[in-house]
């Protein structure tokens, strides 16, 4: 460090971030579209986000598209889009291995994370994921001798050690067992895990990173999102009792992707491009899930397609325009473009459908069996907006458009 460059400034994948003067908490709300945290307040129920609505911040931000978990937490703890962090998605298709490859792996991961770069400068960083398929690339890097970093997941948290995650006992630390993985009690331990570090560590930095489960089943209003965000609403008092500076945003919206019916309204890309080109010669990739799972039968409005090379493009995307309920299809170079995505980790043609509409690969490649409601879901244009919300003031500059990504930023440099 020079005599210019002061050590309160951490710099990270080309930003720079202020030392926290309290103990500062970022929390990813996963799939908190705008109109839940309003609808509990209304129902008299979440008075801890109205009071800081109305004393601190209340903002929008667009998140990254695709509008899945995965990319935007690895956008908000880097601060950065895909294209720099590379995180485009849950697996991508390697046309050179002739494979479809998962993005859980550090090893994908292309930028180093924020905590990161505050424990190097000393801060003590925490971070805690309901899922486990993120913990590893959230606390990538992080170093755990000496006490400096606790990082874990609800749904592992059983398995937690001091050496892997700076904690060993992570359920008795928290003093609630291990939850259901599909449940609101996996966030519900998110919390209840962030009150608890605040309390016996208080790290300089955490970050909380809750499951959509709830916003899948359930629209705002609901007395399952009520009872949900009320539950939220309780933690987070708890941490503002605790001095701490709160900033929560979402991952990404989510919309009813479904008929009158209640069943699922899709547009399966794989049956047209079969249809179009012959059987199997394109490959569809939904990013939104593992493959080989069936959760929420793998639906959401964001795919690529891979097509043979020497394909013409421009035909192809001009018949996937004229279909009721694509919003967009796009070259990847234009998609790239557009949402700072890698190149290498997308498709030929990236399709985004409407804010009712879900895009699949072929009628009997999806298990819908363990749809137990109506379709909801996320990945288009239309889940692009998040809330931003502050326990603080915000000094924000007039005309900034903000991304969730800003979250750090927003926490660390622009308290008011
Ligand atoms: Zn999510």
């Amino acid at each position: 460090m020079t005599a210019h460059q002061p050590q309160s400034q951490v710099s990270c994948n080309g930003r720079a971030y202020g030392m926290p003067t309290a103990p500062t908490v970022v929390v990813c709300l996963d799939g908190s579209e705008p109109g839940y945290i309003e609808a509990t307040i209304a129902a008299g129920r979440a008075p801890t986000f109205a009071r800081f609505m109305a004393e601190g911040a209340n903002l929008e931000a667009e998140c990254v598209i695709p509008s899945f978990t995965n990319p935007n937490n690895l956008s908000i703890i880097t601060g950065r889009p895909p294209a720099v962090h590379g995180i485009a998605g849950n697996f991508f298709y390697d046309p050179a291995a002739g494979k479809e490859v998962m993005m859980n792996d550090p090893e994908f991961l292309r930028a180093s994370t924020i905590l990161k770069a505050f424990q190097d400068a000393g801060a003590k960083v925490a971070m805690v994921t309901a899922k486990d398929k993120l913990r590893g690339l959230l606390s990538h890097g992080l170093q755990y001798a000496g006490g400096r970093a606790i990082a874990f997941s609800a749904e592992r948290a059983d398995q937690a050690t001091r050496r892997l995650n700076g904690i060993e006992d992570a359920l008795g630390f928290v003093g609630r067992p291990l939850p259901e993985v599909y449940s609101a009690g996996l966030s519900e331990f998110v919390f209840a895990a962030g009150v608890r570090l605040m309390a016996v560590e208080r790290p300089d930095l955490m970050y909380l990173s809750t499951t959509d489960y709830i916003q899948h089943k359930a629209g705002p209003g609901t007395a399952l999102a009520n009872d949900f965000y009320a539950m939220i609403d309780g933690y987070l008092a708890q941490l503002d009792r605790q001095g701490a500076i709160i900033l929560a945003t979402a991952d990404h919206g989510m919309n009813d992707k479904h008929r009158r019916d209640g069943t699922p309204d899709v547009i399966y890309l794989k049956t047209l491009f079969d249809n179009w080109l012959g059987q199997e010669r394109a490959r569809v990739i939904l990013p939104i899930t593992d493959p080989y799972v069936v959760h929420h039968g793998a639906l959401g409005s964001f795919a690529t397609v891979h097509v043979p090379a020497g394909t013409d493009r421009a035909q192809l995307i001009a018949k996937l325009e004229a279909i009721d309920g694509i919003d967009l299809a796009v070259s990847r170079e234009e998609a790239c473009r557009r949402f700072e995505l890698p190149p290498d980790r997308i498709g030929d043609i990236v399709v985004i459908s409407s804010r009712h509409k879900a895009l699949g690969t072929a009628p009997e490649l999806h298990d819908l069996s363990g749809l137990n409601e109506p379709l909801r879901s996320h990945g288009g244009l239309t889940e692009q907006r998040v809330p931003v919300l502050c326990n603080r003031r915000l000094a924000i500059a007039p005309g900034r458009g903000l991304r969730n990504f800003d979250a750090f930023d927003l926490a660390l440099n622009c308290l008011g």
